[in-house]
């Protein structure tokens, strides 16, 4: 199921999206498909059950007429993971990681599909673009070993792990270079994790105005989704609707010879087999 938060006229709603339609869920029951994914998020398992029933009598709507958004609106905390792909390794000319390089970004920088990537004028001169399978959680996590932990994932994601470079290196801490407003958009949908049953065979790409930056497969990831998972929550509480960034490929910007960064007026197109495309316009400084 592909969970889609959508726009079409009347604020924001909850939807199957269907190839070329979508069902609204919230039609159906606004409170336990509730836009925010409140419902879902409180209803676990026996709530997406109740989705998959209901989704087939939803009103349908072409899904040209959905603006979709953020898929998930307001996700307690973003964990993120660094240098966690063999070729992106490779490019850095860096050790392997003997345990995960955990960072996180500010929640208040998520944006959706189709909504500018902008930064305060001068503040930084090296946006750089990273795609990364984004995990959204779906049932509290605390001490859940690897081999249980996907059954705590409510489904994936793309995630787009903006990076401010000169910051991010400058500041010797990562937070404020990946923190930015409109610093990470995610979308178009969530797809459930029975639809992924593994995360670790999938392609991933970035293209900035049809050139493409990065073209690998999360099977290169050192530390795969459930163990990241677990190494995360033996001593981090993960909650319902909170986001997991689980590392990029080579490719990214700053690693190219010459190093290019993202410029005003630029397009990013994003894509991760079995999930769909993100598409990000760079606004630049404002
Ligand atoms: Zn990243």
């Amino acid at each position: 199921m592909k969970l889609l938060r959508f726009e079409a006229g009347d604020g924001a709603r909850l939807g199957v999206l269907d190839r070329d339609r979508v069902l609204d869920l919230t039609a159906v029951d606004p409170v336990l498909f509730a836009p925010d994914l409140g419902g879902l998020l409180d209803g676990g398992d026996a709530a997406l059950d109740e989705a998959r029933a209901a989704a087939p009598g939803a009103p349908a709507i072409p899904a040209f007429r959905a603006k979709p958004l953020a898929p998930v609106p307001a996700p307690s905390k973003i964990i993120c993971v660094g240098q966690n792909y063999m070729d992106h390794i490779r490019e850095q000319k860096v050790e392997v990681p003997n345990s995960p390089i955990l960072f996180s970004k500010a929640p208040t920088c998520v944006i959706g599909p189709g909504e500018p990537v902008r930064w305060p004028a001068g503040l930084t001169a090296q946006a750089d673009l990273e795609v990364e399978l984004g995990v959204v959680i779906g049932r509290r996590m605390k001490g859940v070993p690897a081999n249980q932990a996907l059954d705590f994932v409510l489904g994936y994601t793309v995630l787009n792990d903006v990076s401010a470079r000169d910051l991010q290196f400058g500041d010797k801490q990562w937070v404020r270079g990946k923190s930015l407003d409109t610093f990470c958009p995610i979308g178009p949908v969530i797809v459930t994790r029975d639809e992924i049953p593994d995360p670790q065979s999938l392609s991933l790409s970035s293209a900035v105005n049809g050139l493409v930056w990065q073209d690998s497969n999360t099977r290169e990831m050192i530390f795969p989704v459930a163990e990241l998972l677990a190494f995360i929550c033996r001593g981090i509480t993960l909650l319902p609707g909170d986001l997991v960034a689980t590392g990029t490929p080579n490719g990214v910007g700053v690693f190219q010879n010459p190093p290019v960064f993202l410029k005003p007026g630029q397009h990013m197109r994003l894509e991760i087999e079995r999930i769909g495309v993100l598409e990000n316009p760079v606004e630049g400084g404002t």
